[in-house]
């Protein structure tokens, strides 16, 4: 049923060092181990009950935890862990006792609230990278009091119901026993103090909600999702914790001619049928500018050239990726008379033969249709 005090379990002090706990456990656990007590029935039970209290008090953090709210685990009589999941949006253990007892003064300082935002960028602006200027309304500590919730100049007293603990007790004795209930304090709720003039622009709250300009740099090489942390950007602490960390989540807008993929960007460029079959030095738009490009003659469409390192820098290096330009033949359309005379005339003078590429695949289209002999 109700479970022991770890401390007491394992026989040591409240103060007592990890050396002490772990010796402590060592010798309880030699003592109980089941293996050498097969007729002992209880020593199972005891051997769990010390491995658990050490579990807990071996680690810095569940000790802690521990020493400030007991055995609260949240994970039980709370309808299990399924249940816990549902609770993503609060900042974990505290946060769910505060959720039972309300808010608490008498624990440590609690870390602000995270903040995400979704920063929109230019295809350029994630190559090379950007300095933003961002706006985000966040909560922090207001600057007319200090975070005090009073009107500078007035007192904070402490809250004469609960004494400054933040919560009131109530005994009642049942047929169980001696039960105590701890709520919120309702005269302070909860904060341990009383404020007869409250600060006029945070109205006692010692926190209010602003626009912050902050200054974002986006390096080179971000990409569509990246995300960004800026340290202590976020919400401030209730009670003169950390504040907060800011996330900044990249998304980047489409562009009209170039296409990324990674670090390498890719470009579509139309050819006409003369530049294909002659060849040509075209012009081709990169990130860097316009730069040369030499087309062979005989070029096909779909064929794709690397313009080596015009691509976009890996983030965190200053290696960049390549630029793949796709060349695509355009067929021309409303020919002249004399365009399409001179066609037929380039026809005839081509022959009836077909190229080499076109009678192979002429050949395989029959063999697909007759079957191979
Ligand atoms: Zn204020
Ligand atoms: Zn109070």
């Amino acid at each position: 049923m109700s479970k022991r005090d770890y401390y007491e379990v394992l026989g040591v002090s409240r103060s007592a060092s990890q050396d002490e706990i772990k010796k402590a456990y060592r010798k309880l656990a030699r003592q109980y181990h089941p293996d050498v007590n097969k007729d002992d029935p209880n020593a199972a039970e005891k051997f769990k009950e010390i491995s658990e209290a050490y579990e807990v008090l071996s680690d810095a953090n569940k000790r802690a935890q521990y020493d400030q709210f007991g055995h609260t685990d949240p994970t039980q009589g709370m309808g299990g862990g399924a249940g816990f999941d549902g609770f993503g949006d609060f900042g974990g253990f505290g946060d769910i006792f505060d959720m039972f007892f309300g808010g608490r003064t008498q624990r440590g300082p609690q870390r602000g609230h995270d903040l995400e935002y979704e920063l929109e960028i230019e295809f350029e602006e994630a190559a090379f990278g950007v300095e933003k200027q961002i706006q985000i309304p966040r909560t922090e500590t207001c600057s007319t009091c200090t975070g005090s919730g009073a009107k500078p100049g007035t007192k904070v007293e402490q809250c004469s119901v609960c004494k400054g603990t933040g919560e009131q007790q109530t005994v009642v004795n049942t047929p169980f026993g001696r039960m105590v209930n701890r709520k919120v304090c309702s005269a302070c709720r909860g904060r341990g103090v009383h404020i007869s003039t409250p600060c006029p622009d945070c109205h006692g709250q010692g926190r209010r909600r602003v626009r912050r300009t902050v200054s974002v740099r986006v390096p080179a090489g971000v990409d569509n999702g990246t995300r960004l942390r800026i340290p202590g950007a976020g919400e401030s602490s209730p009670n003169g914790g950390q504040p907060g960390d800011l996330h900044i989540v990249i998304r980047v807008r489409p562009h009209e001619v170039f296409e990324r993929e990674g670090t390498n960007v890719y470009v579509d460029y139309p050819l006409t049928f003369v530049q294909a079959a002659l060849g040509d030095e075209v012009e081709v738009p990169t990130l860097d500018g316009a730069v040369k490009l030499r087309i062979p003659e005989g070029t096909q469409t779909g064929t794709s050239f690397r313009l080596k390192g015009k691509g976009i820098v890996r983030l965190g290096s200053n290696q960049r990726g390549d630029q793949h330009v796709r060349v695509h033949v355009i067929t021309p359309t409303n020919l002249t008379e004399r365009q399409k005379d001179l066609f037929r005339e380039l026809g005839k003078e081509l022959g009836e033969t077909p190229q080499e590429q076109t009678r192979s695949f002429i050949d395989r289209m029959k063999s697909a249709f007759l079957g191979d002999d």
